[in-house]
């Protein structure tokens, strides 16, 4: 199916791209600390695919992993570590984090020039006010470079994004307006105190659908013609699925991502890429760490 936006087969071209980049610069190479709190198995996977993508791209990755009893100063404590570490590029703290740990606090305490996941607060703003220079969270960056990738065109068109989190549809919304390429889109954002979400849905030319409800896009909601971006990760005994439902949706779309393969492997894409974008700035500051 010609349809079909292969994340998985784009997010390998960027690996290649990401490695060869690596090669050239040549120095110590760029690094990434993980922080992961707790025993999420969801988490330990995810932090388990990012270090292989580490791993065969020439990234070295650290991993540190505390128990769920982890006091909140003790976390700040290796952030603050992590942070004076000039062989440390990234610091990617792996969410969610243990309900008595202050996510926002955590955010706040992150070196900005380390914040490969581009939620540290100046990193959003830079986002909001479109200034160039700081991280652009994964997920949305590597669903735009989805769609650039797939000559899709952004600009003018009417974008409705469901879910307005921190860390996709927020900064989805405000890299899709902005003034430059891959923007320029008109957004809608959604909710779940959105009112007639389905006439809404039906006037979208791009619908990324971001709710964590499994099969919450139905064909009802899409108009004929329409990119279809699914962001939503389900894991039942049938497999792995999205927030949209692809059977009923997929004769609609000009253009679908499936789930898996779709949008996960080019958040994975856009984390080494982020981490490669400080280690550049990084070693451009200390040159001596080229040798
Ligand atoms: P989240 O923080 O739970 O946010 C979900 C959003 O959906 C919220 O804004 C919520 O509205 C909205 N929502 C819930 N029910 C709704 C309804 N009935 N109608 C309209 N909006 C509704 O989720 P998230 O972290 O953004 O993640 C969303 C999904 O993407 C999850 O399945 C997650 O696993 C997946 N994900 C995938 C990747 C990837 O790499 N592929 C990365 C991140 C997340 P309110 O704000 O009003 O509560």
């Amino acid at each position: 199916m010609n349809k079909l936006i292969d994340g998985k087969a784009i997010a390998a071209t960027i690996h290649e791209e990401v490695r060869q980049e690596i090669k050239r610069i040549g120095g110590r190479g760029p690094s990434l600390a993980f922080l992961l709190v707790g025993d999420n198995p969801a988490s330990e996977s995810y932090v388990r695919a990012k270090k292989r993508a580490c791993a065969l791209t020439g990234i070295t990755s650290i991993l540190r992993t505390f128990p769920s009893s982890l006091k909140e100063m003790d976390l700040l404590a290796e952030i603050e570590r992590l942070a004076c570490d000039p062989s440390v590029d990234g610091v990617l703290v792996q969410l969610p984090l243990p309900p008595y740990i202050d996510e926002t606090r955590i955010m706040c305490a992150l070196d900005p020039e380390k914040d490969v996941d581009g939620f540290h607060p100046l990193n959003m703003g830079k986002l909001m006010r479109g200034i160039e220079g700081g991280f652009i969270p994964c997920t949305p960056l590597g669903i735009r470079e989805l769609l650039l990738r797939s000559n899709i065109e952004i600009s003018g068109k009417h974008a409705l994004i469901i879910g307005r989190s921190n860390i996709v549809g927020k900064p989805l919304a405000a890299l899709l307006m902005q003034k430059r390429e891959g923007g320029n889109a008109t957004v809608t954002v959604a909710h779940s105190h959105s009112q007639n979400l389905s006439s809404i849905a039906r006037s979208a030319d791009l619908l990324i659908a971001a709710v964590g409800k499994k099969g919450f896009v139905t064909a009802e909601m899409v108009k004929k013609g329409a990119v279809v971006i699914d962001v939503g990760i389900h894991h039942s005994s049938e497999g792995i699925c999205g927030d949209v439902d692809f059977a009923g949706v997929a004769p609609l779309a000009s253009h679908i991502t499936p789930v898996p393969g779709g949008v996960g492997p080019m958040t994975i894409a856009m984390l080494l890429k982020n981490t490669l974008l400080s280690y550049k700035r990084r070693v451009m500051i200390h040159p001596d760490e080229k040798t």
